[in-house]
């Protein structure tokens, strides 16, 4: 069984398509003495059952990690980037920043870019680009993104492009998570494909290529960034048969409110608790998972007398690590506590009523229910 090279889900088990005796190779033309041995091959084109990648299921071509563009000038090209940088560049206020291509080639694209005041940085793999690039004066490094935990030379950039390269990648999870580690919090990418949309529009056989192991649909390049770190703030088509996307690196989730809370709910609980203790018996309402964690984290072991619960598969137990015994509202009603602290959010208000039921007055009830515990007020008081 073959597997996605974007997710690792089942390909499916019938190709798509199969085509017979295509070109094996775009690039390193063959000669005429390598006519007698040089073959066609074919093509079966695959759709992954998980993530939706359509992908060829041979082998990549040995010179995937190299961008070898035609080197000539194209007018329409030109034009295509100058526009792209010319929005992008400002939508990410780039301007002096650090901006890496990666598979630059000799730079066709990257002198471009060179022109506007950013800093401007190039990787490519194979070497005789490598240093015709440098020849132009540009900064390149002769590196190729292969690992995650690859640290880039002149890094980290505060941006990336990539041209036409992704769908060369045969394992191109891997390719974006490694420039993404070697981009600063927040950093942008520019990304463009060939379009899968595309060749179905014009019904085009002629465009697979062993060259290219995927064929990304917006939906289907959008998956895969979003699992690789990005989120995708933009996608268009342009030039007719190629999609572009506007990245943004993701942000981790900001939990510096949940640190800061953790010490002040331990305090406040404690604090509560010590101080109900020492005037009677202290019991918590509610043996789910919040119970179970402020008895637990804080130490409330010795401190609780018992937990109630109206579930009866729970009475009987103990709680999890902090070993409290969990006991039903009759049997707590029976030996009453003299303050009870509800942990039960979204139940709140129906265990207050229960304890006004079946408690004596006067009892002490209180609740956690954000992050901060709140004293009720006895209805029998009110
Ligand atoms: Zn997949």
């Amino acid at each position: 069984m073959k597997r996605c090279i974007a997710c690792g889900a089942p390909l499916s088990a019938e190709p798509l398509l199969t085509i017979e005796n295509m070109p094996a190779a775009a690039q390193h033309l063959p000669r005429p003495e390598d006519a007698a041995t040089e073959r066609g091959v074919t093509l079966r084109l695959c759709a992954c059952t998980g993530c939706g990648l359509t992908q060829l299921d041979t082998e990549p071509v040995s010179y995937y990690r190299d961008v070898i563009r035609s080197g000539g000038y194209s007018e329409t090209m030109d034009k295509l980037r100058r526009a792209q940088y010319d929005a992008w560049i400002p939508a990410f206020h780039l301007e002096g920043k650090k901006i890496l291509e990666a598979g630059c080639g000799q730079g066709e694209f990257l002198s471009i870019l060179a022109a506007y005041p950013v800093k401007a940085y190039g990787m490519e793999h194979f070497h005789e680009l490598v240093v015709k690039a440098r020849e132009k004066g540009l900064t390149v490094a002769e590196e190729y993104p292969e690992r995650e935990d690859q640290v880039f030379e002149n890094g980290p950039f505060d941006a990336f492009t990539s041209f036409n390269f992704l769908e060369h990648q045969p394992d191109p999870a891997a390719y974006l998570r490694a420039i993404a580690n070697n981009l600063t919090a927040g950093g942008a990418g520019l990304v463009t494909v060939p379009s899968f949309e595309y060749i179905l529009e014009e019904n085009s056989f002629y465009e697979f290529i062993p060259d290219h192991l995927s064929y990304f649909t917006e939906d289907s390049l959008s998956s895969l960034l979003n699992r690789c770190g990005f989120d995708v703030l933009k996608k268009e088509r342009v030039n007719r048969d190629t999609i572009s996307v506007w990245i943004k690196k993701k942000a981790r989730p900001d939990v510096s409110g949940l640190i800061e809370k953790q010490k002040s709910i331990a305090r406040d609980i404690t604090g509560l608790v010590n101080e109900a203790a020492a005037r009677g018996k202290v019991a918590i309402w509610g043996a789910s998972h919040q119970g179970f964690s402020i008895a637990a984290s804080l130490g409330l072991g010795d401190k609780i007398c018992y937990i109630i619960d109206s579930a009866p598969f729970k009475q009987g137990h103990i709680a999890p690590s902090s070993h409290i015994p969990i006991v039903s509202p009759d049997a707590a009603a029976a030996d009453p506590a003299t303050c009870i602290l509800i942990v039960a959010p979204g139940y709140t208000e129906e265990i207050a009523a229960r304890i006004c039921e079946k408690f004596p007055a006067g009892t002490e009830i209180w609740t956690l229910r954000s992050d901060v515990p709140e004293r009720l007020t006895d209805r029998r008081e009110a």
